[in-house]
């Protein structure tokens, strides 16, 4: 509790009005029980076993408390809602959907961090940064797009967040596939009626962009995406991370509002 009071009070201080807790899913055992070997079809030995054990490694946490822990925030009267990221399991989403039914959660982030077995965003673990090299970006980028496209369709989550995290360490395709990918993730959150994530965790990334890209962006507000913001803070010194310039490249799109959650549903509030 102590440490989501600092967090708040760093947030407020840099006039960020509410702050959305997202911990990861995967690293609650409750999702042990739902998704554990969701990695085993995946062809490649390599990468199954560097995801079993990295999800072994990051997982031990329980959902129940983080859940009270952010209610007793909550009701202590701090500037937060409970969220939650939510990866993208290809086959599963039902099964999470049924196991997150039973919390009062306020938002729930969906993102793609693996692609099969391969975390893709992760290079501390090398059979993941090594994998990088054996595949083309075109195939990388398209992968990632049908992933967030099968993601946006199941509706279990609100937000596509970081949605063209796959850029993350700035190898990007040419023009045309580029293009193309972003059609289709805007696309996909336009019918989904998913919001999409600003973030300026990019920034902070080899990518050197927040997410999304200012194109994305632009293609997000012609199809009527509305959008949240995000430090995507892992540590106190990242919350609110350049929201100036967040605020500077939502303007330049033209946008004006920022969607808001409360118990899942959206509202909207003034940029
Ligand atoms: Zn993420």
């Amino acid at each position: 509790m102590e440490q989501v009071a600092s967090y708040c009070e760093r947030a407020t201080a840099a006039g960020v009005t509410e702050i959305a807790l997202t911990e990861h899913l995967f690293r609650f055992d409750q999702a042990d029980g739902v998704l554990r070997g969701w990695w085993d079809a995946d062809p490649d030995a390599g990468l199954r076993s560097a995801m079993a054990t990295y999800w072994d490694e990051e997982r031990g946490a329980d959902l129940d408390h983080y859940v009270e822990v952010v209610l007793a925030a909550k009701a202590a009267g701090l500037p937060v809602v409970l969220g939650l990221e939510v990866d993208f399991y290809r086959g599963r989403m039902d099964d999470v959907a049924r196991l997150l039914a039973g919390y009062p959660f306020d938002v729930l982030l969906g993102s793609v961090h693996w692609l099969g077995a391969w975390g893709f965003d992760n290079w501390e673990v090398a059979a993941f940064a090594a994998a990088w090299d054996g595949r083309a970006v075109e195939n990388i980028w398209c992968t990632y797009t049908e992933a967030l496209e099968e993601l946006a369709a199941s509706g279990t989550c609100d937000v596509l967040a970081h949605p063209d995290l796959v850029k993350v360490y700035g190898r990007r395709p040419g023009a045309s596939t580029l293009d193309e990918c972003h059609a289709r993730m805007a696309e996909a959150a336009a019918r989904s009626g998913m919001a999409a994530e600003v973030s300026s965790a990019g920034l902070r990334k080899p990518a050197a962009e927040e997410y999304p890209a200012p194109s994305l962006l632009a293609e997000f507000k012609r199809l009527g995406v509305p959008v949240t913001t995000a430090s995507d803070a892992h540590r106190i010194d990242h919350v609110a991370d350049r929201s100036p310039d967040l605020r500077g490249v939502l303007v330049a799109a033209g946008y004006d509002s920022l969607c808001a959650f409360d118990g899942r549903t959206a509202k909207s509030v003034a940029l």
